[in-house]
């Protein structure tokens, strides 16, 4: 572990840095953005939602010279074959518009009707000790819904609107912060990287 027990967040959003900081605080670690080493978005190349973290992390350490975390995100539709997948930010183009993305979704899946509309959110995250670290901790986790016909509740984010969970009876635009928090991809993934990189640490 670095000396100063702290690491580099690859992303510039403050909703993540806020609830990565929470969560790793509990293992002595202090988390910072990416912006206080002045480090920019990088282009994200990868076919992957792990290659994509990967290439954020590592720029990230690389730049700060720090340990590195970073995500990478998105919905998987199957009768879509998997798209918007890793395009899942600017499915509907540039600019990103959670707007548009979501209507091009319920376009594209018109003809889709009842179970066979199945989807899930993957969460990939990656840590790297430093920039040439050839052993990264990765981890994935989803979360398994039905894209609904049209948007129910105002909370979340991105496809939330559109993101049913059966078991539940509620999108989840209809969760709170908290609830979302414990059941969601990122959530859980975040949970497994805190224990991976426990025992890491201890090693
Ligand atoms: P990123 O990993 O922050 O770049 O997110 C990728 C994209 O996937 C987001 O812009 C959303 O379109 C979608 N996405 C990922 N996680 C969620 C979520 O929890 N709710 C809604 N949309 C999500």
């Amino acid at each position: 572990m670095h000396p100063t027990n702290e690491l580099v967040l690859a992303s510039s959003n403050p909703g993540k840095i806020r609830e990565f900081g929470q969560l790793f605080a509990d293992l002595g670690l202090r988390v910072r953005p990416q912006s206080d080493f002045g480090v920019v978005d990088v282009e994200e190349t990868g076919l992957t939602f792990v290659e994509n973290a990967l290439l954020k992390a590592r720029e990230a350490s690389r730049i700060s010279g720090l340990p590195a975390l970073a995500d990478d995100s998105g919905l998987e539709v199957d009768a879509l074959a998997g798209k918007p997948g890793i395009y899942s930010a600017r499915y509907a183009g540039e600019p990103k518009s959670d707007e548009r993305n979501n209507a091009k979704l319920l376009e594209e899946l018109a003809e889709i009707t009842g179970k066979a509309r199945s989807g899930r959110y993957w969460c990939a995250l990656v840590y790297l000790r430093h920039a040439d670290d050839p052993v990264p901790l990765m981890v994935q986790r989803s979360w398994e819904g039905q894209i609904l016909e049209a948007p129910l509740g105002e909370g979340g984010f991105g496809y939330d609107p559109l993101f049913w969970l059966p078991e539940l009876g509620k999108s989840v635009a209809q969760l709170d912060a908290e609830e979302k928090n414990r059941l969601s991809h990122r959530g859980r993934a975040l949970l497994a990287m805190a224990t991976a990189l426990r025992d890491a640490l201890a090693r």
